[in-house]
């Protein structure tokens, strides 16, 4: 193997590439003593295979930003303890009854909606229900837990909720309830109870 030429440098030649004098006054001595190494502050990723290439599992977070929009008076409500409902204000509208969910502008005529809210207690009928014992992802319920349709009076829809307690059948009568002192400020903030009268 040939030896490698090495050059060098005269001092006549490093004197040469001398950067010029304003430069070298912002050059400041670099400080190791004392001072802290880059730490790794994640946490380890778990190999998941090696063949035929090297695959991670990189688990990720994000924070989604979601408005209501104009919806967001239903929500407001929930944290109150009311049920807030959406009506068309369009006198020719065929549509008379209440929504909810609520809905910004009329699916019939397309008139922005007007908000009513409904006493309490609001009763309502099982008009049919489900078991859910495998949520989704994204559903923040325990399970096995009641899903059911209740009928509402005066409302032009049959919404989904939650059974809170109890066992139900077709024609129950049930009662409104809200989570007012815990808040999840989603549509899970209120649910039904079985109700007697
Ligand atoms: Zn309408």
């Amino acid at each position: 193997m040939a030896k490698k030429k090495v050059q060098i440098k005269s001092k006549a030649q490093s004197k040469k590439k001398v950067q010029p004098k304003k430069k070298m006054a912002l050059k400041k001595k670099v400080q190791t003593k004392g001072t802290e190494q880059i730490r790794f502050i994640g946490q380890t990723t778990k190999i998941r295979q090696t063949e035929p290439a090297t695959v991670i599992e990189w688990p990720r977070s994000i924070t989604h930003v979601h408005t209501y929009g104009m919806l967001s008076p239903f929500f407001e409500g929930l944290r109150k303890g009311q049920l807030r409902v959406t009506r068309c204000p369009n006198q020719n509208c065929p549509e008379k009854g209440l929504w909810i969910p609520p809905r910004a502008h009329c699916p019939d005529c397309h008139t922005e909606m007007r908000w009513d809210t409904l006493p309490n207690p609001v009763i309502g009928t099982i008009h049919t229900f489900t078991e859910v014992v495998y949520a989704g992802t994204g559903i923040e319920l325990s399970t096995p837990y009641w899903q059911v349709d209740v009928e509402i009076p005066g409302l032009a829809t049959i919404p989904k909720s939650y059974l809170l307690y109890g066992k139900p059948y077709i024609g129950m009568k049930v009662k409104a309830e809200f989570r007012t002192k815990k808040p999840t400020n989603t549509v899970l903030d209120y649910c039904w109870v079985p109700y007697e009268g």
